[in-house]
């Protein structure tokens, strides 16, 4: 399977000029994990683990404005490969940014900008990290594996589905909870 089968157009768009190259990447279904270093690699951009850094991460341009992701590398491994999708996240909005009006930036609204482009950041690393056709192949092959196809199926067996899922993808389980909401994938008990 290849990415361009997994991720829905706006996803494709956001690629742009490399979408290419991040539509052909390669995922297995049996290891159904989005290599997040790899679209770094598309991107080029370099991804720095440091274990003395106090936050998760950050992305900056360095040199010649190229820019650069580090990554707490004394964080979980799951938390890293958020952060490095998060960040992600923070250089599509710099370049839309760019792309934009270069006006001066009003500093009595940084705070709820910077806020806004938190929120928007961690949802495209949601997206970028669950896609749903994805998460939805894997919920199928639970339910079949556990003979709960059209069948009502308790709290408890959501949680262990979304536990197995979120394992298989080396995602948190709380990030794909909070996946399964925002997309509106109910299940019903
Ligand atoms: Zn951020």
């Amino acid at each position: 399977m290849k990415y361009s089968e997994i991720y829905d157009d706006s996803m494709l768009e956001i690629f742009k000029n490399e979408s290419r190259l991040f539509e052909d990447i390669e995922i297995n279904i049996e290891e159904p994990v989005i290599d997040v270093e790899k679209i770094a690699g598309v991107l080029k951009i370099p991804v720095e683990k440091k274990d003395d850094i106090f936050e998760s991460g950050s992305i900056t341009p360095k040199g010649n404005g190229t820019p650069v992701i580090e990554v707490n590398s004394s964080e979980a491994p799951v938390r890293q490969r958020f952060t490095i999708a998060h960040e992600l996240g923070h250089y599509f909005l710099m370049e839309e940014l760019k792309e934009k009006t270069n006006r001066t930036p009003d500093l009595s609204s940084y705070d709820s900008t910077q806020r806004e482009h938190e929120i928007i950041a961690n949802s495209f690393a949601a997206d970028l990290l669950m896609p749903m056709e994805l998460v939805k192949k894997l919920m199928i092959t639970w339910l079949e594996e556990n003979n709960l196809v059209n069948k009502p199926f308790s709290t408890i067996q959501l949680l262990a589905m979304q536990t197995e899922i979120a394992k298989k993808m080396q995602v948190s389980v709380e990030a794909l909870k909070i996946q399964f909401k925002t997309k509106n994938l109910v299940v019903k008990a």
